[in-house]
């Protein structure tokens, strides 16, 4: 008889309001949605998961409600009953009852590993391997769709001693008013700041033959995601004096080993997310590590849960050479935990009490806790 085995799981939608609106090429977020699960063990220890996407389907085929669904119907009858402590071997399981379902998967697998890590008193980051870290760079995303404004926000990121590593999210325009916007925000900053982009996909190949060395000689020094394929990303490696990244090709273990195979990349951003949960995170981290390209610690703009526990699983990355975008929490104007998160000195404190390490506001999460189902008449 294994010393916990699972006896419920809860889901619950949470709709928090973001500090501003933020501008990507694919959407304009006004507020972010955090499916968040609870797994209660029959040990008396309950471990909590996050699973958040970028601006509901706008990024990719898992939205909040999907995933709330998809563990309501399909992934909680099945885990009910199972053995809470051997977590590799249930979530091999799972893989095998659920398709794809990334996000969700992540989420369970976080709560999964929360609770272990309760359970035996150590944090996430021992149970990943152990962590060779305790503090992580945090760069800051620019998206006001406003220079001036970016310009100011970056200003004040720098004087607050916050960030001063800043993405700008492009790719909705013209490159050329894109380029410019870049060109403006490096000028302002100079040597003080790194500048990067994040185009998400928005560029044909033709166009960031072009656009991409404009953005080198604007001061640009990484370039992630210009263009939707793999073979295009492939193609234009080596041909700029400026990083590649790849993010939205990313999609677990084995679409990593495709790309790293013909070193389609520079960077990966890795997800936690993305890749299917922590465990194939780290395995696509291990694939980057061995064919030579550097690591980026990314956010789905996650909120308090998925953010540390992606922070848990870089701070045992033996290489981080680009730092993480873990910045998720600080786009959310509401505090969801008991302990706010430690963001000083440009980086993150990641939390060393057991699990997690952090504790939700539970009357807060409560309070913006979404009731019932949505009707086609509210607008979103
Ligand atoms: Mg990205």
């Amino acid at each position: 008889m294994p010393a916990a085995i699972i006896e419920r799981i809860e889901t619950s939608l949470v709709d928090l309001p973001t500090i501003r609106p933020h501008k990507l090429s694919v959407a304009t977020m006004h507020g972010q949605t955090l499916m968040l699960v609870r797994v209660f063990c029959s040990d008396g220890v309950v471990g909590i998961g996050e699973g958040t996407t970028i601006a509901g389907m706008a990024y990719g085929p898992e939205s909040p409600e999907a995933m709330k669904l998809a563990i309501d119907a399909y992934f909680a009858p099945a885990m009910i009953g199972q053995d809470a402590t051997r977590i590799q071997a249930l979530m091999a399981h799972l893989g095998k009852l659920v398709k794809l379902n990334h996000f969700a998967k992540s989420a369970l697998e976080t709560a999964l590993l929360d609770a272990q890590g309760k359970r035996l008193g150590v944090p996430v980051s021992e149970l990943l391997g152990g962590r060779r870290r305790d503090r992580l760079p945090v760069a800051w995303t620019l998206a006001s769709g406003d220079t001036a404004r970016d310009i100011a926000e970056a200003e004040q990121m720098l004087a607050t001693r916050r960030h001063r590593i800043f993405k700008l999210k492009i790719g909705a325009r013209d490159p050329r008013a894109d380029i410019q916007h870049v060109a403006d925000i490096k000028s302002a900053l100079g040597d003080r700041a790194e500048v990067r982009v994040d185009v998400n996909m928005a560029w044909s190949e033709a166009q960031a033959s072009w656009a991409v060395p404009s953005l080198a000689d604007a001061g640009c020094e990484l370039v992630e995601q210009p263009v939707a394929s793999a073979a295009a990303l492939a193609r234009l490696m080596r041909r700029f004096p400026v990083a590649l990244m790849a993010d939205e090709v990313l999609q677990g273990p084995e679409s990593a080993f495709a790309i790293a195979s013909e070193h389609g990349a520079d960077v990966f951003a890795i997800k936690i997310e993305q890749n299917g949960g922590l465990f194939a995170a780290q395995r696509v981290a291990a694939i980057a590590d061995a064919a030579g390209i550097e690591l980026y610690g990314g956010t789905m703009l996650e909120g308090a849960v998925s953010t540390i526990a992606a922070a848990h699983l870089f701070t045992t990355f033996a290489q981080l050479q680009w730092g993480t975008e873990l910045f998720g929490p600080l786009l959310i104007t509401e505090e969801i935990l008991t302990q706010p998160l430690d963001y000083s000195d440009f980086g993150l404190t990641v939390p060393v009490g057991p699990g997690l390490g952090i504790e939700l506001d539970e009357a807060r999460v409560k309070r913006f806790t979404r009731d019932g189902l949505i009707k086609v008449t509210d607008k979103r």
